[in-house]
């Protein structure tokens, strides 16, 4: 029982570190169907836990609230910036953001402080996909 749900949990490790960037259970869920691993959405949800717990995976709410998992490159505390649009993901430190935080903590008497700073945005390639005039539609409308 215990190996079966190691394997699980190293699936979906495995599944984690395939993709691009932050993913629901469900997506990996989705992903791990698709490869006929036939692992459900509950041991997904425990094996994302667990690896969360462990500090092998990265957790944090996207801007709907939910839960979003990546297994992140950069060892210790850091912050992301998160394309909305093609979910490319950038591992960034804030050292601004840190002192903010524990002078912010420490004038309210707080000790043990943490925090989670992420960035959602839509990325440089994004960005200019979304600037980009399309020239067909118009061109199409004034023929018409
Ligand atoms: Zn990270
Ligand atoms: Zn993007
Ligand atoms: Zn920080």
């Amino acid at each position: 029982m215990a190996q079966r749900n190691t394997w699980q949990r190293e699936r979906v490790r495995t599944a984690l570190s395939d993709a691009r960037g932050f993913v629901s259970a469900q997506d990996l869920h989705a992903t791990l169907r698709d490869d006929n691993t036939g692992i459900g959405l509950a041991t997904v949800y425990r094996a994302l836990a667990t690896l969360a717990a462990a500090g092998d995976a990265d957790q944090l709410q996207s801007p709907d609230g939910e839960a979003i998992y990546r297994a992140c490159s950069s060892e210790g505390h850091h912050h992301h910036l998160i394309c909305r649009s093609c979910g490319l993901t950038v591992e960034i430190q804030a050292t601004d953001v840190e002192q903010w935080a524990h002078r912010t903590a420490a004038a309210n008497g707080f000790t043990r402080a943490e925090h989670v700073v992420d960035i959602f945005g839509l990325c440089a390639a994004c960005s200019a996909a979304e600037t980009t005039p399309v020239d067909t539609n118009s061109a199409e409308r004034d023929g018409a």
